[in-house]
């Protein structure tokens, strides 16, 4: 991974984390918010509902009160005690309850027994249970009625004044029309449930039945979603709140609040249900996710645009300083990276502009010492090969000057012999030139795809004719005067190379040449060939004398030789030819533990024998 992908990802990663979690807390803690809201918006509903409640009872019993003191009953009631005949107040009950608004009226004889009723006139002369122990309080009953059915309602019971054994029992009917009356805002349903059984059983008892529940438009769809929470308070008499989700989705849910309503024993009669929509809450909470994610997107795509261009800016001097020093490890000496920045990237592009600089300096001074030396050395070379000739021939000339002075027969036969040596000489002279211009010229590389593997063993096959071609034959002996063994390990696969066939083998010929020199005793000469990946490895080795420190650095030297007949152009050669090739030369050695030298080719991309282009 680069380093402005490094940077890129790093940048990215922190500013996408730090907006992930603000923008994580900062819903959370909405949504927190809204919660609590919504808790206290239904809190506050329920007891507005509880206090709507209270007061609808107060009514009841202050409209029995009031019936319980007017003139109308008292007279009634005396007339009741005194003639114990109720025939003619059969309908009394229920002129009064409709004077009174009262949905459910009785009048109670001094037996117990009923006087007059509203709701069911045909039921006169039956008991009344329900007003035995009614306190001064209001209860909720369910009362019979003639269809075979039954209504919940609050009731109260008060005596008439001055006739405490008559009493009046009304009561409104808790139903439809009284959740109608209850003010609900928008948003708010009220439903209520009353089991079905008459009281007789504790309502907990009998299976809930979707069809109680009922709200001001009638039975409520869905009611079955509700049957945990009436269930509940149906058996603990407490009441609770919860959240009810009428579908799958977020926003189709109320937050219910349910109340048990009481018989005056303490039994649950009916539960009223406040059921407040969570609609405009959970799409706020929607919309504000829905900006949230939008903006947290906006602040990722916008950071990683501004992290890839800081990541650039901050990468792209390093890079070009990078490719800089590849360039500079290449051979580009003269590389120059370009200061744009006054901090420390640009202290290290002004450092490495210098430093390349300074490099160049040395180098150029450090070839020219060496180019120096070459030519001293090659100087000293060349007069010491011409004195060879010249002084035979200074000594010749003064010879035949001295002879002039002898009888002319005598000067003939000086003559003679002088004109030999001195043509000899100047042969001698002639091959020591023709040897150093023919150095000088040496030609030009005409480079052709080859093998390397092909081109050691031709020349191992020059020196060694018997040898097999074997790529990897180590134990053939040659037999000669000298007893070389030669060894040959070569690398099965090919060894592409751009090189001139004819330069190379005249290369290989000399260091092979020079190895066997080495070994005058006999010894083992070993030819290599093997790929390193991108370069070809070619080695001469002998188990020759080897060198000293000294000799090998003057081994390349034109004309340096420690052979009495030794041209000292032989290495010369190989390091020119190897050097056109834009090859190297290197020589391992030390005294004594023989020799090896060692070409590395850069390796060329093999091509197929059937490529039409080959
Ligand atoms: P020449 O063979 O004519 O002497 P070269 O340039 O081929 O000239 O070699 C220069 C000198 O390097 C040799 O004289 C010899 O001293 C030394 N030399 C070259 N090859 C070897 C070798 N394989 N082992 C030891 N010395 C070597
Ligand atoms: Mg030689």
């Amino acid at each position: 991974m680069s380093l402005r992908q490094k940077l890129l990802l790093i940048f990215s990663l922190t500013i996408t984390a730090v907006v992930a979690a603000v923008s994580w807390t900062v819903l959370v803690r909405i949504r927190e918010v809204f919660n609590q809201q919504d808790q206290e918006k239904t809190a506050l509903l329920v007891t507005q509902f509880q206090r709507e409640f209270q007061h609808r009872s107060a009514e009841v019993a202050s409209a029995v009160e009031r019936l319980a003191n007017s003139e109308r009953t008292r007279s009634m009631a005396t007339e009741l005690v005194q003639t114990a005949d109720a025939a003619p107040y059969l309908g009394e009950a229920q002129t009064l309850g409709t004077e009174a608004q009262l949905d459910f009226l009785e009048i109670i004889g001094p037996d117990g027994n009923i006087v007059s009723s509203a709701q069911w006139p045909a039921r006169f002369g039956y008991p009344e249970p329900a007003v035995e122990g009614a306190g001064p309080q209001t209860f909720l009953k369910r009362e019979e009625l003639p269809e075979g059915t039954s209504a919940l309602g609050v009731f109260a019971v008060r005596s008439i004044r001055g006739e405490p054994n008559v009493r009046i029992i009304g009561g409104k009917r808790l139903d439809q029309s009284f959740l109608g009356d209850l003010p609900t805002p928008a948003s708010v349903e009220v439903y209520l449930y009353s089991s079905g059984d008459g009281g007789a059983q504790t309502s907990a008892q009998t299976p809930f039945d979707p069809k109680q529940l009922i709200g001001v438009g009638g039975p409520v769809a869905g009611a079955l979603r509700y049957k945990p929470i009436i269930d509940a308070v149906r058996r603990t008499g407490q009441p609770s709140n919860s959240i009810v989700y009428l579908s799958d989705r977020r926003e189709d849910s109320v937050s219910a609040t349910v109340i048990p309503l009481k018989s005056e024993t303490g039994q649950v009669m009916a539960v009223l249900v406040v059921a407040a929509s969570r609609r405009p809450m959970v799409e706020a909470q929607k919309h504000i996710r829905a900006i949230a994610y939008g903006v947290a997107a906006t602040g990722i795509l916008l950071a990683i645009a501004i992290s890839i261009w800081i990541a650039g800016r901050v990468s792209r001097p390093i890079e070009e300083l990078a490719r800089a020093a590849e360039e500079v490890a290449k051979g580009n000496w003269d590389t120059r990276v370009e200061v744009r920045s006054k901090d420390e990237v640009g202290t290290l592009a002004r450092s490495f502009n210098h430093m390349t600089s300074e490099l160049t300096g040395q180098r150029e001074k450090l070839i020219q010492s060496e180019r120096v030396a070459a030519w001293r050395e090659l100087a000293r070379r060349l007069a010491h090969e011409l004195k060879n000739p010249l002084f035979p021939l200074q000594l010749t000339v003064e010879n035949m000057v001295r002879a002039r002075e002898l009888p002319a027969a005598e000067f003939d036969e000086v003559f003679r012999e002088s004109t030999q040596t001195m043509s000899m000489e100047i042969a001698n002279l002639k091959t020591i030139i023709g040897r150093f211009s023919d150095f000088s010229r040496m030609p030009k590389p005409q480079l052709e795809r080859i093998n390397a593997a092909d081109a050691i063993t031709r020349v191992a096959l020059l020196h060694f004719p018997w040898k097999g071609t074997a790529a990897e034959d180590c134990d053939v002996t040659s037999a000669g005067a000298q007893k070389i063994d030669c060894c040959m390990l070569i690398d099965p696969d090919p060894l592409p190379i751009d090189a001139d066939p004819e330069l190379l083998h005249r290369a290989l010929s000399n260091l092979v040449l020079n190895a066997m020199d080495a070994m005058p005793d006999g010894g083992r000469l070993t030819l290599s060939a093997k790929s390193l990946g991108n370069s070809v490895e070619l080695r001469v080795a002998d188990t020759g004398a080897g060198m000293t420190p000294e000799e090998r650095e003057r081994l390349f030297t034109p004309y340096y030789t420690t052979k009495e007949h030794g041209t000292g152009l032989g290495l010369a050669i190989v390091q020119s030819v190897i050097a056109d090739h834009g090859a190297t030369i290197s020589v391992e050695s030390g005294p004594g533990g023989g020799t090896t030298f060692v070409i590395l080719f850069p390796s060329a991309v093999l091509i197929s024998e059937t490529d039409p282009t080959n």
